[in-house]
């Protein structure tokens, strides 16, 4: 039985499909410059339920911009 889906599969044989956005993230990550495992911070702001993510290098010291994610 032929389904109209067929196209979608042959794009993903092609190795441009999606499955490549859908892997599990790694529990760290590297540095773009070194490729040494970059260093997280979290403080945790109770006072507005937020944390705020800071990562850095520690083997060229450049640091990404904090990102703060709010606690639901
Ligand atoms: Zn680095």
């Amino acid at each position: 039985m032929r389904s109209p889906y067929t196209r979608v599969e042959n794009s993903t044989l092609d190795g441009t499909g999606e499955e490549v956005n859908y892997q599990v993230p790694e529990p760290f990550e590297r540095c773009v410059y070194c490729n040494t495992k970059l260093l997280f911070t979290h403080d945790l702001n109770l006072s507005y339920l937020e944390v705020i993510e800071s990562c850095r290098c520690p083997g060229c010291g450049v640091t990404k911009a904090p990102q703060r994610f709010t606690l639901q």
